[in-house]
Protein backbone atom coordinates (compact mmCIF):
# COMPACT_ATOMS: atom_id res chain seq x y z
CA UNK A 1 0.00 0.00 0.00
CA UNK A 2 1.16 3.10 -1.07
CA UNK A 3 2.19 5.74 1.93
CA UNK A 4 -0.30 8.43 2.92
CA UNK A 5 0.34 11.90 1.55
CA UNK A 6 0.68 13.87 4.34
CA UNK A 7 -2.56 16.11 5.78
CA UNK A 8 -4.61 13.76 2.71
CA UNK A 9 -6.46 12.15 6.35
CA UNK A 10 -7.92 12.96 9.85
CA UNK A 11 -5.75 11.53 12.22
CA UNK A 12 -8.60 9.09 13.24
CA UNK A 13 -7.94 7.80 9.59
CA UNK A 14 -4.36 7.87 9.82
CA UNK A 15 -3.83 4.89 12.36
CA UNK A 16 -4.06 7.08 15.27
CA UNK A 17 -5.61 6.74 18.41
CA UNK A 18 -8.52 9.16 18.84
CA UNK A 19 -10.79 9.19 22.13
CA UNK A 20 -13.87 9.97 20.03
CA UNK A 21 -14.16 7.37 17.20
CA UNK A 22 -15.99 3.38 18.54
CA UNK A 23 -16.20 0.33 16.21
CA UNK A 24 -19.49 1.76 15.60
CA UNK A 25 -18.26 4.36 13.90
CA UNK A 26 -15.15 3.45 12.08
CA UNK A 27 -17.53 0.18 10.28
CA UNK A 28 -19.83 3.09 9.21
CA UNK A 29 -16.94 4.39 7.66
CA UNK A 30 -15.63 1.62 6.06
CA UNK A 31 -18.95 0.96 4.48
CA UNK A 32 -19.72 4.64 3.27
CA UNK A 33 -16.25 5.33 2.13
CA UNK A 34 -16.29 2.90 -0.98
CA UNK A 35 -20.14 3.50 -1.81
CA UNK A 36 -19.84 7.31 -2.02
CA UNK A 37 -16.72 7.06 -3.76
CA UNK A 38 -17.98 4.66 -6.62
CA UNK A 39 -21.30 6.38 -6.99
CA UNK A 40 -20.30 9.97 -6.67
CA UNK A 41 -16.86 10.99 -6.28
CA UNK A 42 -15.76 8.91 -9.17
CA UNK A 43 -17.64 11.49 -11.50
CA UNK A 44 -18.11 14.23 -9.25
CA UNK A 45 -14.88 16.60 -11.64
CA UNK A 46 -17.29 15.61 -14.59
CA UNK A 47 -20.35 16.84 -12.89
CA UNK A 48 -19.36 19.60 -11.43
CA UNK A 49 -17.56 20.91 -14.89
CA UNK A 50 -20.97 20.10 -16.72
CA UNK A 51 -23.10 21.77 -13.71
CA UNK A 52 -25.58 18.76 -12.84
CA UNK A 53 -25.37 15.79 -11.32
CA UNK A 54 -27.40 13.64 -13.05
CA UNK A 55 -30.77 12.96 -11.55
CA UNK A 56 -30.38 8.76 -11.29
CA UNK A 57 -27.44 9.52 -8.44
CA UNK A 58 -30.11 11.08 -6.31
CA UNK A 59 -32.57 7.97 -6.87
CA UNK A 60 -29.12 5.44 -6.63
CA UNK A 61 -28.25 7.16 -2.70
CA UNK A 62 -32.31 7.22 -2.01
CA UNK A 63 -32.59 3.53 -2.82
CA UNK A 64 -29.30 2.68 -0.14
CA UNK A 65 -30.98 5.07 2.23
CA UNK A 66 -27.84 7.00 1.55
CA UNK A 67 -29.60 10.60 2.14
CA UNK A 68 -30.95 9.62 5.59
CA UNK A 69 -27.39 10.10 7.25
CA UNK A 70 -27.45 14.07 5.96
CA UNK A 71 -30.72 14.18 9.22
CA UNK A 72 -29.04 15.26 12.37
CA UNK A 73 -28.57 12.46 14.96
CA UNK A 74 -30.61 11.20 16.78
CA UNK A 75 -32.68 9.77 13.74
CA UNK A 76 -36.51 9.80 13.36
CA UNK A 77 -36.39 6.19 14.24
CA UNK A 78 -39.99 5.29 14.94
CA UNK A 79 -40.50 6.43 11.32
CA UNK A 80 -37.77 5.07 9.94
CA UNK A 81 -39.14 1.67 11.02
CA UNK A 82 -42.31 2.48 9.78
CA UNK A 83 -41.00 2.81 6.40
CA UNK A 84 -38.90 -0.41 6.63
CA UNK A 85 -35.62 1.17 7.26
CA UNK A 86 -34.61 -0.34 10.72
CA UNK A 87 -30.40 -0.07 9.50
CA UNK A 88 -28.56 2.01 7.58
CA UNK A 89 -25.54 0.81 5.04
CA UNK A 90 -23.55 -1.70 6.87
CA UNK A 91 -26.03 -2.71 9.14
CA UNK A 92 -26.00 -0.05 11.03
CA UNK A 93 -28.69 0.31 13.42
CA UNK A 94 -30.92 3.48 13.17
CA UNK A 95 -30.83 3.94 16.67
CA UNK A 96 -27.41 3.78 16.80
CA UNK A 97 -26.43 6.56 14.28
CA UNK A 98 -24.87 9.72 16.57
CA UNK A 99 -23.28 12.81 15.64
CA UNK A 100 -20.45 11.34 15.03
CA UNK A 101 -21.40 9.07 12.53
CA UNK A 102 -23.02 12.01 10.81
CA UNK A 103 -19.56 13.76 11.00
CA UNK A 104 -18.13 10.78 9.23
CA UNK A 105 -20.84 11.10 6.60
CA UNK A 106 -20.81 14.91 6.04
CA UNK A 107 -16.86 14.23 6.07
CA UNK A 108 -16.98 11.03 3.21
CA UNK A 109 -19.81 13.27 0.48
CA UNK A 110 -16.60 15.99 0.32
CA UNK A 111 -14.07 13.36 -0.14
CA UNK A 112 -13.67 14.61 -3.96
CA UNK A 113 -12.64 17.87 -2.72
CA UNK A 114 -15.95 19.40 -4.03
CA UNK A 115 -18.78 20.07 -2.05
CA UNK A 116 -21.03 20.87 -5.17
CA UNK A 117 -22.19 16.97 -5.83
CA UNK A 118 -22.75 16.27 -2.47
CA UNK A 119 -24.54 19.04 -1.72
CA UNK A 120 -27.25 18.42 -4.56
CA UNK A 121 -27.95 15.62 -3.13
CA UNK A 122 -28.07 16.01 0.74
CA UNK A 123 -29.01 19.35 1.63
CA UNK A 124 -32.95 19.52 1.43
CA UNK A 125 -33.01 16.42 3.58
CA UNK A 126 -30.10 18.16 6.14
CA UNK A 127 -32.35 21.75 6.72
CA UNK A 128 -35.13 21.20 5.26
CA UNK A 129 -36.75 17.92 6.55
CA UNK A 130 -35.82 18.10 9.90
CA UNK A 131 -37.77 21.47 10.38
CA UNK A 132 -41.31 19.24 9.44
CA UNK A 133 -40.09 16.36 11.70
CA UNK A 134 -39.79 18.69 14.86
CA UNK A 135 -42.49 21.08 14.10
CA UNK A 136 -44.81 19.37 11.46
CA UNK A 137 -48.46 19.03 12.88
CA UNK A 138 -49.22 14.25 12.76
CA UNK A 139 -51.34 15.04 10.01
CA UNK A 140 -48.92 16.90 7.43
CA UNK A 141 -45.99 14.69 8.61
CA UNK A 142 -47.88 11.84 7.75
CA UNK A 143 -48.78 12.94 4.42
CA UNK A 144 -45.06 14.61 2.97
CA UNK A 145 -42.73 12.28 5.22
CA UNK A 146 -42.98 8.94 4.11
CA UNK A 147 -41.87 10.04 0.15
CA UNK A 148 -39.61 12.38 1.27
CA UNK A 149 -37.57 10.36 3.73
CA UNK A 150 -37.51 7.41 0.68
CA UNK A 151 -36.35 9.91 -1.61
CA UNK A 152 -39.92 9.63 -3.69
CA UNK A 153 -39.87 13.41 -3.14
CA UNK A 154 -37.23 16.39 -2.28
CA UNK A 155 -37.64 19.19 -0.55
CA UNK A 156 -35.33 22.63 0.03
CA UNK A 157 -35.23 25.43 2.64
CA UNK A 158 -35.96 28.76 1.64
CA UNK A 159 -35.45 31.62 3.71
CA UNK A 160 -33.04 34.21 1.73
CA UNK A 161 -34.72 36.79 -0.35
CA UNK A 162 -33.18 38.75 -2.35
CA UNK A 163 -33.59 42.14 0.37
CA UNK A 164 -33.02 39.77 3.43
CA UNK A 165 -30.16 37.50 3.86
CA UNK A 166 -27.86 37.24 7.36
CA UNK A 167 -30.98 39.42 8.62
CA UNK A 168 -33.70 36.93 8.17
CA UNK A 169 -35.83 39.10 10.63
CA UNK A 170 -36.43 41.51 7.29
CA UNK A 171 -38.38 39.00 4.69
CA UNK A 172 -41.15 40.05 3.16
CA UNK A 173 -42.09 37.04 1.58
CA UNK A 174 -46.54 37.11 2.89
CA UNK A 175 -48.56 34.69 3.70
CA UNK A 176 -52.00 35.77 4.54
CA UNK A 177 -55.12 33.46 4.86
CA UNK A 178 -58.18 32.85 2.71
CA UNK A 179 -61.18 34.70 3.31
CA UNK A 180 -62.41 30.56 3.20
CA UNK A 181 -59.64 29.93 6.07
CA UNK A 182 -58.74 26.66 4.39
CA UNK A 183 -55.74 28.34 2.89
CA UNK A 184 -52.40 30.83 3.06
CA UNK A 185 -51.70 32.92 0.18
CA UNK A 186 -48.19 33.47 -0.06
CA UNK A 187 -48.55 36.75 -2.23
CA UNK A 188 -46.26 36.87 -4.99
CA UNK A 189 -47.93 40.11 -6.38
CA UNK A 190 -45.73 42.82 -5.77
CA UNK A 191 -43.04 41.44 -8.67
CA UNK A 192 -41.61 43.68 -10.86
CA UNK A 193 -43.78 43.93 -13.77
CA UNK A 194 -46.60 44.87 -11.41
CA UNK A 195 -44.96 47.50 -9.36
CA UNK A 196 -43.36 49.02 -12.54
CA UNK A 197 -47.11 49.43 -14.43
CA UNK A 198 -48.91 50.30 -11.49
CA UNK A 199 -46.49 52.98 -10.70
CA UNK A 200 -46.29 54.63 -14.00
CA UNK A 201 -49.63 54.20 -15.18
CA UNK A 202 -49.63 56.38 -17.96
CA UNK A 203 -51.69 59.40 -18.94
CA UNK A 204 -54.39 58.80 -21.60
CA UNK A 205 -52.18 59.75 -24.19
CA UNK A 206 -51.36 58.63 -27.35
CA UNK A 207 -48.01 59.90 -27.34
CA UNK A 208 -47.42 59.18 -23.84
CA UNK A 209 -48.35 56.13 -24.40
CA UNK A 210 -46.08 55.60 -27.10
CA UNK A 211 -43.57 57.52 -25.41
CA UNK A 212 -42.69 54.87 -22.56
CA UNK A 213 -42.34 51.54 -24.74
CA UNK A 214 -39.93 53.37 -27.50
CA UNK A 215 -37.64 55.40 -24.63
CA UNK A 216 -37.64 51.53 -22.47
CA UNK A 217 -36.33 50.06 -25.80
CA UNK A 218 -33.79 53.06 -26.48
CA UNK A 219 -32.54 52.12 -22.91
CA UNK A 220 -32.41 48.95 -23.63
CA UNK A 221 -29.91 49.47 -26.52
CA UNK A 222 -27.11 51.46 -24.29
CA UNK A 223 -27.81 48.68 -20.73
CA UNK A 224 -28.60 45.07 -20.11
CA UNK A 225 -31.54 44.60 -18.75
CA UNK A 226 -30.57 43.23 -15.10
CA UNK A 227 -28.39 46.55 -14.61
CA UNK A 228 -31.43 49.15 -15.81
CA UNK A 229 -33.78 48.14 -13.02
CA UNK A 230 -31.61 48.99 -9.80
CA UNK A 231 -31.56 52.34 -11.19
CA UNK A 232 -35.62 52.92 -10.16
CA UNK A 233 -35.88 53.59 -6.40
CA UNK A 234 -39.32 52.39 -6.45
CA UNK A 235 -38.35 48.70 -7.97
CA UNK A 236 -36.01 48.38 -4.65
CA UNK A 237 -38.88 49.40 -2.37
CA UNK A 238 -41.50 47.27 -4.32
CA UNK A 239 -38.98 44.49 -4.10
CA UNK A 240 -39.35 40.98 -5.90
CA UNK A 241 -41.13 38.55 -3.57
CA UNK A 242 -38.76 35.84 -4.43
CA UNK A 243 -36.44 33.37 -2.60
CA UNK A 244 -33.05 33.29 -4.16
CA UNK A 245 -29.85 31.03 -3.75
CA UNK A 246 -32.04 28.01 -2.47
CA UNK A 247 -29.82 25.20 -2.78
CA UNK A 248 -31.64 22.10 -4.53
CA UNK A 249 -34.77 24.11 -5.14
CA UNK A 250 -35.17 23.11 -8.73
CA UNK A 251 -35.46 19.63 -7.94
CA UNK A 252 -37.81 20.06 -4.83
CA UNK A 253 -41.58 18.88 -4.61
CA UNK A 254 -41.62 21.17 -1.09
CA UNK A 255 -39.36 23.56 0.39
CA UNK A 256 -39.53 24.47 4.14
CA UNK A 257 -40.22 28.16 3.80
CA UNK A 258 -39.86 31.43 5.40
CA UNK A 259 -42.77 34.07 5.28
CA UNK A 260 -44.10 36.42 7.21
CA UNK A 261 -47.46 36.22 8.96
CA UNK A 262 -46.98 39.20 11.05
CA UNK A 263 -47.20 42.81 9.53
CA UNK A 264 -45.10 44.44 7.69
CA UNK A 265 -42.08 45.40 10.03
CA UNK A 266 -42.95 42.94 12.53
CA UNK A 267 -39.33 41.40 12.21
CA UNK A 268 -38.47 38.75 13.88
CA UNK A 269 -42.08 38.12 16.09
CA UNK A 270 -43.85 38.12 12.68
CA UNK A 271 -42.32 35.15 10.63
CA UNK A 272 -43.71 31.74 10.39
CA UNK A 273 -42.59 28.40 8.95
CA UNK A 274 -44.21 26.43 6.53
CA UNK A 275 -44.20 23.57 3.92
CA UNK A 276 -44.94 25.34 0.63
CA UNK A 277 -45.44 22.85 -2.42
CA UNK A 278 -43.32 23.76 -5.20
CA UNK A 279 -42.64 21.24 -8.15
CA UNK A 280 -45.63 21.97 -11.01
CA UNK A 281 -47.98 24.20 -8.07
CA UNK A 282 -49.99 26.82 -9.09
CA UNK A 283 -48.33 30.40 -9.02
CA UNK A 284 -45.16 28.58 -8.20
CA UNK A 285 -41.99 29.77 -10.99
CA UNK A 286 -38.52 28.37 -10.40
CA UNK A 287 -35.34 28.80 -12.65
CA UNK A 288 -31.49 27.83 -11.84
CA UNK A 289 -29.15 30.16 -10.99
CA UNK A 290 -25.27 29.79 -12.42
CA UNK A 291 -23.02 30.09 -8.88
CA UNK A 292 -19.17 30.26 -8.30
CA UNK A 293 -18.33 27.01 -6.56
CA UNK A 294 -21.40 24.78 -5.69
CA UNK A 295 -22.58 24.58 -9.40
CA UNK A 296 -24.23 21.20 -9.15
CA UNK A 297 -25.89 22.46 -6.04
CA UNK A 298 -29.34 23.20 -7.67
CA UNK A 299 -29.38 26.66 -6.80
CA UNK A 300 -32.53 27.95 -7.81
CA UNK A 301 -34.39 31.53 -7.65
CA UNK A 302 -38.01 30.79 -6.81
CA UNK A 303 -41.04 33.45 -7.45
CA UNK A 304 -44.23 32.84 -5.66
CA UNK A 305 -47.65 34.26 -7.02
CA UNK A 306 -50.61 34.02 -5.30
CA UNK A 307 -49.72 30.50 -4.25
CA UNK A 308 -51.85 29.02 -2.54
CA UNK A 309 -50.97 26.78 0.23
CA UNK A 310 -52.80 24.18 2.97
CA UNK A 311 -53.35 26.15 6.47
CA UNK A 312 -52.31 22.33 7.76
CA UNK A 313 -49.10 23.29 6.20
CA UNK A 314 -48.06 25.57 8.87
CA UNK A 315 -45.18 24.62 10.98
CA UNK A 316 -45.63 24.63 14.78
CA UNK A 317 -47.31 27.87 15.75
CA UNK A 318 -48.12 31.10 14.00
CA UNK A 319 -44.91 33.77 14.27
CA UNK A 320 -42.72 31.52 15.66
CA UNK A 321 -40.88 30.71 12.92
CA UNK A 322 -37.71 32.51 13.60
CA UNK A 323 -37.32 30.57 16.91
CA UNK A 324 -37.60 27.51 14.52
CA UNK A 325 -34.92 28.40 12.34
CA UNK A 326 -31.91 28.34 14.45
CA UNK A 327 -33.08 25.12 16.15
CA UNK A 328 -31.38 24.15 12.77
CA UNK A 329 -28.04 25.89 13.47
CA UNK A 330 -26.00 23.39 15.20
CA UNK A 331 -26.46 20.42 12.56
CA UNK A 332 -26.05 23.00 9.60
CA UNK A 333 -22.66 25.10 10.85
CA UNK A 334 -21.33 21.67 11.92
CA UNK A 335 -21.99 20.00 8.21
CA UNK A 336 -21.08 23.07 6.92
CA UNK A 337 -17.71 23.03 8.82
CA UNK A 338 -17.09 19.27 8.65
CA UNK A 339 -16.95 19.85 4.35
CA UNK A 340 -15.36 22.73 4.56
CA UNK A 341 -12.72 21.07 6.43
CA UNK A 342 -12.60 18.07 4.05
CA UNK A 343 -12.07 20.42 1.27
CA UNK A 344 -9.52 22.26 2.85
CA UNK A 345 -7.52 19.07 3.51
CA UNK A 346 -8.18 17.88 -0.14
CA UNK A 347 -6.47 21.25 -1.44
CA UNK A 348 -3.67 20.99 1.08
CA UNK A 349 -2.74 17.39 0.16
CA UNK A 350 -2.99 18.08 -3.41
CA UNK A 351 -0.43 20.55 -2.91
CA UNK A 352 1.90 18.31 -1.00
CA UNK A 353 1.46 15.53 -3.69
CA UNK A 354 2.76 18.00 -6.21
CA UNK A 355 5.76 19.72 -4.34
CA UNK A 356 6.98 16.08 -3.93
CA UNK A 357 7.27 15.61 -7.65
CA UNK A 358 8.01 19.19 -9.10
CA UNK A 359 11.20 20.50 -9.70
CA UNK A 360 12.47 23.54 -10.51
CA UNK A 361 16.30 24.96 -9.86
CA UNK A 362 17.05 21.23 -10.19
CA UNK A 363 15.03 20.15 -7.21
CA UNK A 364 11.75 19.01 -6.01
CA UNK A 365 9.77 22.13 -4.63
CA UNK A 366 9.67 20.29 -1.25
CA UNK A 367 13.40 20.73 -0.78
CA UNK A 368 12.98 24.54 -0.53
CA UNK A 369 12.28 25.87 3.04
CA UNK A 370 9.37 28.55 2.42
CA UNK A 371 7.69 26.14 0.86
CA UNK A 372 7.62 23.42 3.73
CA UNK A 373 7.46 26.43 5.80
CA UNK A 374 3.98 27.32 4.14
CA UNK A 375 2.57 23.81 4.18
CA UNK A 376 3.39 23.54 7.75
CA UNK A 377 1.41 26.50 8.41
CA UNK A 378 -1.84 25.57 6.49
CA UNK A 379 -1.11 22.38 8.20
CA UNK A 380 -1.50 23.32 11.82
CA UNK A 381 -4.59 25.35 10.87
CA UNK A 382 -5.82 22.40 9.55
CA UNK A 383 -5.17 20.03 11.61
CA UNK A 384 -6.79 22.33 14.81
CA UNK A 385 -9.66 22.93 12.52
CA UNK A 386 -10.03 18.73 12.61
CA UNK A 387 -9.51 18.54 16.42
CA UNK A 388 -12.37 21.04 17.05
CA UNK A 389 -14.32 19.70 14.43
CA UNK A 390 -14.59 16.32 15.95
CA UNK A 391 -14.84 18.18 19.35
CA UNK A 392 -17.93 19.40 18.36
CA UNK A 393 -19.33 16.10 16.89
CA UNK A 394 -18.77 14.46 20.46
CA UNK A 395 -20.26 16.88 22.43
CA UNK A 396 -22.98 16.69 20.78
CA UNK A 397 -22.95 13.22 20.91
CA UNK A 398 -22.93 13.43 25.18
CA UNK A 399 -25.01 16.81 25.31
CA UNK A 400 -28.74 16.65 26.35
CA UNK A 401 -31.08 18.64 23.55
CA UNK A 402 -31.50 21.65 25.85
CA UNK A 403 -27.85 21.96 26.79
CA UNK A 404 -26.77 21.63 22.75
CA UNK A 405 -28.98 24.74 22.01
CA UNK A 406 -26.15 26.59 24.19
CA UNK A 407 -23.46 25.52 21.46
CA UNK A 408 -25.24 27.71 18.78
CA UNK A 409 -23.03 30.48 19.06
CA UNK A 410 -19.42 28.69 19.18
CA UNK A 411 -20.49 26.32 16.55
CA UNK A 412 -21.12 29.99 14.06
CA UNK A 413 -17.03 30.31 15.15
CA UNK A 414 -15.88 26.91 14.59
CA UNK A 415 -18.31 27.40 10.93
CA UNK A 416 -16.37 30.82 10.26
CA UNK A 417 -13.06 29.21 11.34
CA UNK A 418 -13.30 26.59 8.44
CA UNK A 419 -14.06 29.03 5.79
CA UNK A 420 -10.87 31.15 6.98
CA UNK A 421 -8.91 27.76 7.66
CA UNK A 422 -10.12 26.89 4.10
CA UNK A 423 -9.01 29.97 2.22
CA UNK A 424 -5.47 29.42 3.43
CA UNK A 425 -5.55 25.24 2.68
CA UNK A 426 -6.79 26.62 -0.86
CA UNK A 427 -3.97 29.88 -1.25
CA UNK A 428 -1.70 28.08 -0.21
CA UNK A 429 -2.52 24.74 -3.03
CA UNK A 430 -2.77 27.77 -5.61
CA UNK A 431 0.24 29.34 -4.65
CA UNK A 432 2.12 25.99 -4.68
CA UNK A 433 0.44 24.44 -7.96
CA UNK A 434 1.79 27.73 -10.02
CA UNK A 435 0.09 28.17 -13.38
CA UNK A 436 -0.89 24.51 -12.86
CA UNK A 437 -3.93 26.75 -9.57
CA UNK A 438 -5.30 28.53 -12.22
CA UNK A 439 -5.74 25.99 -15.21
CA UNK A 440 -9.35 24.39 -15.50
CA UNK A 441 -8.29 21.35 -16.79
CA UNK A 442 -5.16 18.81 -16.19
CA UNK A 443 -3.08 18.69 -12.49
CA UNK A 444 -4.54 22.09 -11.13
CA UNK A 445 -8.07 21.40 -11.92
CA UNK A 446 -9.57 20.06 -8.74
CA UNK A 447 -7.72 22.98 -6.97
CA UNK A 448 -8.59 25.52 -9.38
CA UNK A 449 -12.35 24.67 -8.57
CA UNK A 450 -11.44 24.80 -4.87
CA UNK A 451 -10.49 28.27 -5.15
CA UNK A 452 -14.22 29.76 -6.12
CA UNK A 453 -15.60 27.18 -3.50
CA UNK A 454 -14.47 28.93 -0.62
CA UNK A 455 -15.47 32.18 -1.33
CA UNK A 456 -18.95 30.60 -1.29
CA UNK A 457 -18.12 29.31 2.35
CA UNK A 458 -16.08 32.59 3.24
CA UNK A 459 -19.14 34.75 1.81
CA UNK A 460 -22.62 34.16 2.93
CA UNK A 461 -23.87 31.85 3.51
CA UNK A 462 -21.25 31.03 6.81
CA UNK A 463 -21.02 35.19 7.27
CA UNK A 464 -18.17 35.09 9.24
CA UNK A 465 -18.36 38.48 10.65
CA UNK A 466 -22.03 38.02 11.15
CA UNK A 467 -21.07 34.35 12.70
CA UNK A 468 -18.63 36.68 15.20
CA UNK A 469 -20.61 38.54 15.94
CA UNK A 470 -23.42 36.65 16.93
CA UNK A 471 -20.61 34.17 18.82
CA UNK A 472 -18.96 37.43 20.36
CA UNK A 473 -23.13 38.31 21.17
CA UNK A 474 -24.51 34.84 22.72
CA UNK A 475 -21.30 34.55 24.50
CA UNK A 476 -21.60 37.84 26.84
CA UNK A 477 -25.36 36.86 26.68
CA UNK A 478 -24.81 33.25 28.25
CA UNK A 479 -22.29 34.75 31.25
CA UNK A 480 -24.50 37.78 31.63
CA UNK A 481 -27.68 34.90 32.01
CA UNK A 482 -25.47 32.96 34.33
CA UNK A 483 -24.38 35.85 36.25
CA UNK A 484 -28.04 36.49 36.74
CA UNK A 485 -29.38 33.18 37.43
CA UNK A 486 -27.09 33.03 40.25
CA UNK A 487 -28.66 36.29 41.76
CA UNK A 488 -32.42 34.56 40.99
CA UNK A 489 -32.83 37.17 38.29
CA UNK A 490 -34.98 35.74 35.39
CA UNK A 491 -33.01 36.53 32.07
CA UNK A 492 -35.73 37.51 28.65
CA UNK A 493 -34.44 35.50 25.89
CA UNK A 494 -33.18 37.32 22.78
CA UNK A 495 -33.87 37.02 18.95
CA UNK A 496 -30.96 35.97 16.67
CA UNK A 497 -32.02 39.81 15.24
CA UNK A 498 -31.01 41.72 18.37
CA UNK A 499 -28.25 39.82 19.20
CA UNK A 500 -26.39 40.66 15.51
CA UNK A 501 -28.25 44.02 15.27
CA UNK A 502 -26.02 44.71 18.33
CA UNK A 503 -28.96 45.92 20.62
CA UNK A 504 -28.95 43.64 22.95
CA UNK A 505 -26.57 45.83 24.67
CA UNK A 506 -29.26 47.98 25.49
CA UNK A 507 -31.00 45.48 27.47
CA UNK A 508 -27.86 44.21 29.34
CA UNK A 509 -27.00 47.45 30.44
CA UNK A 510 -30.08 47.92 32.11
CA UNK A 511 -29.94 44.51 33.72
CA UNK A 512 -26.62 44.73 35.28
CA UNK A 513 -27.09 48.23 36.97
CA UNK A 514 -30.17 46.52 38.88
CA UNK A 515 -28.17 43.65 39.67
CA UNK A 516 -25.60 45.93 41.56
CA UNK A 517 -28.59 47.84 43.40
CA UNK A 518 -30.04 44.61 44.47
CA UNK A 519 -30.64 46.27 47.66
CA UNK A 520 -32.72 48.67 46.17
CA UNK A 521 -36.57 47.86 46.93
CA UNK A 522 -37.62 49.56 43.61
CA UNK A 523 -35.20 46.76 42.48
CA UNK A 524 -37.74 44.40 41.26
CA UNK A 525 -39.80 47.01 39.03
CA UNK A 526 -36.45 47.82 36.56
C1 LIG B 1 -23.75 28.24 -1.79
C2 LIG B 1 -24.91 28.87 -1.11
C3 LIG B 1 -26.04 28.12 -0.81
C4 LIG B 1 -27.15 28.68 -0.17
N1 LIG B 1 -28.26 27.92 0.08
C5 LIG B 1 -29.34 28.48 0.67
C6 LIG B 1 -30.52 27.71 0.90
O1 LIG B 1 -30.60 26.54 0.59
N2 LIG B 1 -31.59 28.32 1.48
C7 LIG B 1 -31.56 29.63 1.85
O2 LIG B 1 -32.55 30.11 2.39
N3 LIG B 1 -30.45 30.39 1.64
C8 LIG B 1 -29.36 29.84 1.05
N4 LIG B 1 -28.23 30.60 0.81
C9 LIG B 1 -28.27 32.00 1.13
C10 LIG B 1 -27.54 32.31 2.40
O3 LIG B 1 -28.19 31.79 3.48
C11 LIG B 1 -27.37 33.80 2.44
O4 LIG B 1 -26.46 34.10 1.43
C12 LIG B 1 -26.88 34.27 3.78
O5 LIG B 1 -27.93 34.22 4.70
C13 LIG B 1 -26.32 35.68 3.71
O6 LIG B 1 -27.22 36.58 3.15
P1 LIG B 1 -26.82 37.55 1.95
O7 LIG B 1 -26.20 36.78 0.86
O8 LIG B 1 -28.03 38.34 1.60
O9 LIG B 1 -25.70 38.51 2.53
P2 LIG B 1 -25.93 39.81 3.41
O10 LIG B 1 -26.76 39.49 4.59
O11 LIG B 1 -26.42 40.90 2.54
O12 LIG B 1 -24.46 40.10 3.88
C14 LIG B 1 -23.52 40.78 3.01
C15 LIG B 1 -22.21 40.93 3.76
O13 LIG B 1 -22.42 41.67 4.95
C16 LIG B 1 -21.92 40.95 6.08
N5 LIG B 1 -22.82 41.12 7.23
C17 LIG B 1 -24.15 40.83 7.30
N6 LIG B 1 -24.62 41.11 8.53
C18 LIG B 1 -23.59 41.58 9.26
C19 LIG B 1 -23.45 42.05 10.61
N7 LIG B 1 -24.47 42.08 11.46
N8 LIG B 1 -22.21 42.46 11.00
C20 LIG B 1 -21.16 42.43 10.14
N9 LIG B 1 -21.25 42.00 8.87
C21 LIG B 1 -22.44 41.58 8.43
C22 LIG B 1 -21.89 39.51 5.64
O14 LIG B 1 -20.85 38.80 6.30
C23 LIG B 1 -21.60 39.60 4.17
O15 LIG B 1 -20.21 39.64 3.99
C24 LIG B 1 -27.11 30.05 0.18
C25 LIG B 1 -25.97 30.81 -0.11
C26 LIG B 1 -24.88 30.25 -0.75
C27 LIG B 1 -23.67 31.10 -1.05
Amino acid sequence: MPAQIPFSEPPYLSSLPSPYFTPSHRKWQAAIQPFIQSHLHDRAVEWDVSGTVPPDVFTTFSQANMIIPALPAPLPVAWLKKLGIPTLLGGLPVEEFDALHGYIFNDEMVRSGLAGPGASLTTGMAFGVPLILKFGSEELKERVLPDLLTGRKRACIAITEPDAGSDVAGIVTSAVKSACGKFWVVNGSKKWYVSFSGSLSPPPSCFILLFFPVFFLFLLSFYPLSSLFPMHSFLKRKSLILKTRITNGIWSDYAAMAVRTGPPGSGAAGISLMVVPLKNHPGVTMRRLSVSGQATGGTTYIELDDVRVPVENILGEENQGMRYIMTNFNHERLAVATGTTRQARVALSAAFEYVLKREAFGKALIEQPVVRHRLAKAGALLESLTAWVEQFAYMLTKLPHDKAEALGGPTALLKAQAGMVFKECADTAVLLFGGNGFTKTGQGQLVESELWSFSSILCPPSVPQACRVLTAASTVQCFTARSWALESLVVPRMSCSTLLSGSWSRSTRRRPRCWRRREDPDCEAV
